[in-house]
């Protein structure tokens, strides 16, 4: 860039979090709004024909057409990288996207992926069918065996990925542990910080290189939208993904960057009452009678609690599962528990979304997780009496009450 910069918000040296949290972005419009225009236009005019030349050839920096450059979404991607740490962030269009822009950022024919075997279902089958289309290779591997990370390295790795903790079994991965593996197979690691959001959770802290997003969870936080985003350095964002973006046009709408930077100003006390309702939740579900298992990372009896109390800030997150009792070896009969509990709701919404202010609540063994065969789910332990709540904001008192409604009569 020669002259001409996008200017940046001016902070005092060791402005916190929160207060980032609520001002990153973009410094006013000449109207002086206090909360952020939101910039629907496809396109800026330019001042004259070299000005534009010289935007477009990358030596001016400038908002030149809304597939790469959106003051909005400019925004959204500042906030963002702020919280998460990174130097740089780009926005796209859904959290699938974002891990698709990855792939086409990072990787070419002949490099090899491994990914863990617990990651969101779109995401095992953007590696395992569509990136093998062309002729990338991908090793799924259990999450939190750190030694079958290291034994799937071969000298063509390019990239490990991974989701902390997981849907809906809460498994957690050891970050630091990946990301030495990564560092010394010269590779990099990316982490799908989807279910703690950087409120909890900060990949770059234990070495992750680049952190995606699905904004549609609690970034944006009242299910609103579907957005998405990866956060790495500058370099990484300017030289990978940048070019790709420009070419391949997965962007996030300015409407959508939008809801999701508004999203942004309550995310961590969102976090925070979400998850202290989970684990009361949590450590209601685990003295009722009618219920055989409860996975949450912030119980003492996960089997990765510890670790998950020291990434997480201390804390498990908002999403709870747990299996219904149910006569054993008899999964016909366990699913007709869970639907039956699912079913006697009131107030819960019947969802597979998270991520919402509104609690709700999915059985994926039928929804998210249907399309694997049954053994499939029973090697993954997905049971068919598995029910999974994504605690929201309601009251936590009502969120059980709700659930008694089938528990007793189970
Ligand atoms: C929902 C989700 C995604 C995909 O995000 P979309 O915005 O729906 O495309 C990716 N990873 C995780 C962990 C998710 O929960």
């Amino acid at each position: 860039m020669t002259e001409g910069k996008i200017p940046r918000v001016k902070f005092p040296e060791g402005t916190r979090l929160a207060t980032l949290a609520v001002r990153e972005g973009l410094p006013p419009s000449a109207w002086g709004e206090n909360s952020e225009a939101l910039f629907l236009t496809s396109s800026f005019v330019q001042p004259d024909a070299a000005t534009a030349a010289a935007r477009f050839a990358n030596e001016e920096e400038a908002f030149i057409y809304s597939r790469f450059t959106n003051p909005t979404v400019t925004m959204m991607e500042r906030r963002l990288a702020a919280l998460e740490g990174t130097g740089a962030c780009i926005a796209t269009s859904s959290g699938m996207s974002a891990i698709l822009l990855l792939g086409m950022g990072l990787l070419k024919a002949g490099d090899h992926v491994i990914c863990s075997q617990s990651v969101f279902g779109s995401t095992v089958m953007l590696f395992g069918r569509e990136f093998a289309k062309f002729g990338v290779e991908t090793t799924f591997v259990s999450q939190t065996d750190v030694a079958a990370w290291q034994a799937a390295v071969k000298a063509n790795t390019k990239l490990l990925f991974a989701e902390s903790p997981t849907n809906p079994l809460t498994e957690v991965c050891d970050i630091r542990a990946l990301a030495a593996i990564a560092r010394d197979a010269g590779a990099w690691l990316a982490v799908d910080n989807c279910f703690c959001t950087p409120a909890l959770q900060r990949p770059v802290e234990y070495g992750a290189d680049l952190i995606i997003h699905s904004g549609t969870k609690y970034l944006d936080g009242q299910g609103r939208v579907i957005a998405g985003a990866i956060c790495a350095s500058e370099a990484l964002v300017n030289e990978k993904f940048v070019p790709v973006m420009r070419s391949a046009g997965m962007s996030l709408s300015p409407f959508n960057a939008w809801v999701v930077l508004k999203g942004l100003e309550t995310l961590a006390i969102r976090m925070q009452a979400q998850s202290e309702r989970a684990l009361t939740l949590a450590r209601w579900l685990e003295t009722q009678p009618t219920i055989a298992k409860v996975y949450y990372p912030g119980l003492a009896s996960h089997p990765q609690h510890a670790l998950a109390m020291a990434q997480q800030s201390g804390s498990g997150g908002a999403v709870v599962s747990f299996v219904v009792a149910a006569p054993a070896g008899d999964p016909a009969a366990a699913r007709k528990n869970a639907f039956h509990l699912i079913d006697s709701t009131e107030i819960l919404s019947i969802t597979a979304n998270l991520g919402d202010t509104k609690t709700t609540i999915t059985h994926p063994a039928s929804t998210s997780h249907g399309r694997l065969t049954e053994a499939q789910r029973q090697a993954a332990g997905i049971v068919q009496g598995m029910v999974r709540v994504a605690v929201g904001l309601d009251d936590v008192e009502d969120i059980q009450a709700d659930l008694l409604r089938g528990l007793s009569g189970l």
